[in-house]
């Protein structure tokens, strides 16, 4: 659980190549109150925007991710890099954002990055601890900043 006070402080978790595409959603309220992470579609749905802190971690993380290219649709399932979950190219596909000016990575993921709330149905329908398979998606969101994009994700000590 985490508090983001202002909207500069929400700003400031993104680097500063993310940080122009950033839009909050409509009608958003600060302080806001996150339980797990923050994910959300601009109004155009071609960006995905997240925010998490890594566990363990004070320090804000937000990714600007783009959803425009798309692989195959017709491929019939696949699986989420993150939380696991299958679904079809309508649910989970490639969204990829800037390492630096020369290069993008893409990650297949749920396109609109609601692993929470897919972990939450499964791990009730398996009865299974919502807890470690949260932590488990952070963990992974923690390595993708870190390893793919070269962020900081720990606190600042
Ligand atoms: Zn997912």
């Amino acid at each position: 659980m985490f508090r983001i006070e202002t909207e500069k402080e929400l700003l400031s978790a993104f680097r500063s190549r993310d940080r122009k595409h950033v839009e909050l959603p409509r009608g958003t309220r600060l302080p806001l109150f996150v339980r797990d992470y923050l994910a959300w579609v601009d109004p155009y749905g071609v960006r995905v925007f997240l925010v998490f802190t890594a566990p363990g971690s004070t320090r804000l993380t937000g990714i600007t991710f783009r959803r425009d290219q798309q692989a195959d649709k017709s491929l019939p399932t696949r699986v989420c890099d993150w939380c696991l979950s299958p679904g079809g190219g309508d649910q989970i596909g490639l969204l990829t954002t800037d390492v630096d000016a020369k290069r993008r990575v893409g990650v297949n993921l749920c396109l609109d990055l609601r692993c929470q709330e897919k972990l939450e149905s499964a791990m009730n329908l398996a009865g299974r601890d919502l807890v470690d398979a949260t932590q488990r998606v952070l963990e992974r969101m923690s390595r993708f900043a870190s390893e793919a994009l070269g962020m900081e994700v720990r606190s600042e000590t």
